[in-house]
């Protein structure tokens, strides 16, 4: 969508092809409606802290169809919109499933459409593993539409979505387990994030698995039997994997142009987004490289300025921010600690671990996590890690600042907004290491 609208607006004639829905994956089975589920997720604390701010809230009830129609008619809502701002740019809007047939056509509902450029935009496709009984466990897809909300549930994987969904079930008073075949949640993230929100999430009454994955899961009359690769057996009512998704490559025709497709199906391409086929390009989650919404959307008008403004403009995937909203949010922009250490060997690191002034007045135990990574030669900022209320938010304004490249003492010479949790980043003094 935002090749096609860019592309037009730089006076390319443009047509799209959806097979499904307008707006992607993220409008109607990822950020979005997750988001919005992360919310509705959260107001239970939010009812008990209410409590120790004088309100009687009595005891809260939770209706997952209500929720579910309330983020039905919002995602329409978003559908129809995206629909017309193609129409309002001018971009010819094709139903159907779109394969390549050359390097110069593709083929809609038996049409046959002749383009000099050709863009792959299809995204990706949750997977689940060949095990025994894997018919009976869902994917997010499904879970964004499931008619009843389970009493039990396991999500299983130790990346963004499966956190999310735990913490999303666990929220709306599902008895929740996180499944994770590993030792550290967050592969790629830094390691003590990592640790952390483990901590977090288990404080709040959420079981982890670490060490096993499902090998088996048989279905009983009252619910699903989970057996692990490490031995014990758990009984479930929901079996969610989150545990990777295919590039969408299958049956496109690709081979007909001669697009080179890599093993794990994603489409390989140069710093300009082209594939091995000098008219196709591609972007998004289909060249798996930084697989996020802002970032597949970045590629697309980047690719539109190279392709129809006269600008090359090489892909830059430095500094992408990035949030994981589960409970509590988590939020991290640059290198992690050890990357740092790998990347440019001395490193001064500081940090700061507090109970936010908004559970102060209550039992939550809950503390927020602050972490700068600093490069000690020319004392950039190179990192910014953090756990806690509203992470994402916080993140995103620390992203332009590395983003520019902001020394440690630009950050100490910041004035900081009191009293919020996002201060701590221009206040943290002593060097932890
Ligand atoms: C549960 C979940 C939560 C997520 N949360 C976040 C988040 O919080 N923040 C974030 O930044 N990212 C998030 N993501 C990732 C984000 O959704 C993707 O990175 C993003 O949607 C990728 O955009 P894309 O355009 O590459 O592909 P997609 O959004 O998948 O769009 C591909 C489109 O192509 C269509 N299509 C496929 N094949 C064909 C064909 N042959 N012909 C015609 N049409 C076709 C599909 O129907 C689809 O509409 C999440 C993903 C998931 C699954």
């Amino acid at each position: 969508m935002r090749a096609s609208r860019f592309s037009a607006s730089y006076g390319a004639k443009v047509a799209i092809a959806e097979a499904h829905l307008f707006g992607g994956t993220c409008v109607n089975v990822g950020c979005i409606p997750k988001k919005l589920f992360s919310y509705a997720a959260h107001w239970r604390e939010e009812f008990e802290i209410a409590q120790a701010y004088g309100w009687t809230t009595g005891e809260p009830r939770f209706d997952w169809r209500t929720l579910l129609a309330n983020k039905d008619r919002e995602i329409a809502r978003l559908n129809s919109i995206y629909e017309r701002v193609l129409a309002v740019a001018g971009v010819e809007i094709m139903r159907g499933r779109a394969t390549v047939v050359d390097p110069h056509a593709v083929e809609i509902n038996g049409r046959r459409y002749t383009a000099r450029h050709i863009l792959i935009a299809t995204g990706s496709w949750p997977v689940i593993p060949p095990i025994e009984g894997r018919q009976y466990a869902i994917t997010s897809d499904e879970a964004f539409h499931l008619k009843e909300l389970p009493q039990r549930a396991l999500v299983v994987g130790g990346g963004y979505i499966a956190l999310e969904f735990a913490s999303i079930f666990h929220g709306l008073g599902v008895k929740t387990t996180l499944s994770y075949r590993g030792k550290r949640l967050l592969r790629g993230f830094d390691a003590e994030l990592s640790e952390r929100i483990a901590e977090e999430m288990t404080h709040k009454g959420l079981t982890i698995h670490f060490g096993g994955e499902p090998a088996s899961i048989i279905k009983h009359p009252d619910g699903l039997e989970v057996c692990y690769t490490d031995g014990p057996h758990q009984k479930t009512d929901l079996v969610l994997f989150a545990t990777g998704r295919k590039p969408n490559t299958a049956n496109l025709g690709l081979e007909s142009a001669g697009v080179v497709v890599a093993a794990d199906g994603a489409i390989p391409v140069n710093k300009y987004s082209t594939s091995t086929c000098a008219s196709i390009h591609a972007v998004g989650d289909v060249t798996n490289r930084i697989n996020l919404t802002p970032v597949a959307t970045a590629e697309a008008m980047w690719l539109a300025r190279t392709l129809f403004r006269g600008e090359p403009t090489p892909a830059d995937h430095e500094n992408v921010p990035t949030a994981v909203f589960a409970n509590p949010n988590l939020a991290t922009v640059g290198l992690s600690e050890e990357a740092a250490r790998e990347r440019y060997g001395e490193v001064d690191i500081y940090k700061a671990l507090f109970r936010p002034l908004k559970l102060t007045m209550t039992e939550k135990k809950e503390r927020v996590f602050m972490k700068l990574v600093v490069e000690r030669a020319s004392q950039r900022v190179v990192g910014a890690h953090m756990i806690g209320i509203d992470a994402g938010e916080v993140i995103q304004g620390m992203a332009i600042a590395i983003k520019l490249g902001a020394t440690k003492a630009q950050f100490d010479a910041t004035i900081g907004i009191h009293p919020t949790v996002a201060e701590e980043f221009v206040t943290m003094r002593d060097k932890a290491s």
